[in-house]
């Protein structure tokens, strides 16, 4: 195996990195060393990673070299390798059959697993299966706590009620750097700029989660029309509960009127630092929408567009107008510019101009 190979074997079998200093450098390390492989090389270490089992290994081909794990997908289901499930990212049709006969006859080893690998496989096979298991529920649902189609949404879609496809992400993702980072593009966005409204709930003011120049145009790709999108939510209060606003396409930004206060916010939301104003710019480069798709990648993970990266399970706040689950517009993840954890979600519907935002960590 070539030095590229030998580097990754290595950054995976290390257990400890010393200081998180060190982590950090090995992390960017690998991660760019992941996006240099050439397809011989992908196909040498998915080969290894096959025959030892190495789901990590599948994982970062599979997010940072989308498309490299084609052709193996069959041997993954016949052998019940099946986790992380974004391995299963764009299964061909053979490996899809397999999946759906396993659970058919019984012998799908985690059935949970199976249907997050369909999720992922994502093609119009698996649609038409959710759809019949919506209408006829199989026998093997019943250890589920949600019925098989509403597996889609942790693979970034949802099965609508005719039983088409509707995707919950945007095709295109632009990480979020920092300012002397050498891809760092000043002024397309804006990230937690003060507003001048206050929380309804805990009166603080409120914080622009996400300020867009729609005018940009290495933003064209949230195909919307306007000049400007502001995601306005209140810092503290949207870490208990989604924060919906309704906004226009020319800057404005007001609290919805759908907005149901979370049951528990914290007695000292006063002494919460504000969120560190304007200390990530867009990048001019852009990823593969998978590579954020696996909280375990060796990444930072605040973007525009691409998968959202779950600290929990999915969750895609249904919009209070029209009640259609709402598409992932952008995140921003607080160990890229503070020392502190977890991760703002934005989400928007665009038909209702309504935006919504909310938090998780692990
Ligand atoms: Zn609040
Ligand atoms: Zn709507």
């Amino acid at each position: 195996m070539n030095e590229r190979i030998e580097t990754i074997k290595a950054f995976h079998e290390c257990r400890n990195f010393g200081t998180a200093d060190n982590l950090r450098t090995a992390q960017r390390n690998v991660a760019a060393t992941y996006r240099s492989l050439s397809p011989n090389e992908c196909s040498t270490l998915a080969r290894f990673a096959v025959e030892s089992g190495k789901g990590d290994i599948l994982a970062h081909l599979a997010c940072l070299q989308p498309g490299s794990l084609s052709g193996l997908h069959l041997e993954l289901a016949a052998s019940n390798l099946l986790y992380p499930p974004v391995i299963f990212h764009g299964t061909n049709q053979q490996a899809t059959n397999l999946l759906i006969e396993q659970l058919g006859d019984g012998e799908a080893e985690n059935v949970n697993l199976s249907l997050l690998a369909l999720a992922w496989a994502d093609n119009p096979t698996v649609q038409q299966a959710f759809h019949i298991w919506r209408t006829n529920p199989p026998w093997w649902c019943e250890s589920l706590h949600i019925p098989p189609h509403e597996y889609a949404d942790s693979a970034g879609w949802e099965l609508t009620d005719n039983g088409e496809r509707r995707g919950l992400i945007l095709n295109e993702c632009r990480p979020l750097v920092l300012h002397d980072h050498p891809d760092a593009v000043p002024g397309a966005i804006q990230i937690n700029a003060p507003s001048t409204s206050s929380c309804q709930w805990c009166e603080r003011r409120m914080t622009a989660l996400f300020d867009f120049d729609l005018s940009n145009e290495l933003l064209a790709f949230l195909g919307v029309e306007g000049s400007r999108l502001r995601i306005e939510t209140c810092d503290v209060c949207t870490c208990y509960g989604v924060v919906f606003t309704q906004f226009d396409w020319v800057g404005g930004a007001s609290c919805h009127p759908a907005n149901v206060r979370p049951e528990y916010l914290p007695d000292d939301a006063g002494d919460w630092d504000f969120p560190k104003e304007d200390a990530l710019v867009l990048s001019s480069k852009q990823r593969p929408i998978t590579e954020s798709a696996d909280r375990n990648m060796p990444i930072s993970f605040s973007q525009v567009g691409g998968h959202p990266s779950w600290e929990q399970d999915a969750e895609y706040p249904r919009c209070p107008s029209c009640h259609h689950k709402m598409v992932f517009i952008a995140q921003l993840s607080n160990e890229d510019y503070a020392a502190a954890e977890g991760i703002y979600y934005a989400f928007v519907c665009r038909d209702c101009r309504v935006a919504a935002t909310h938090y998780q960590q692990t």
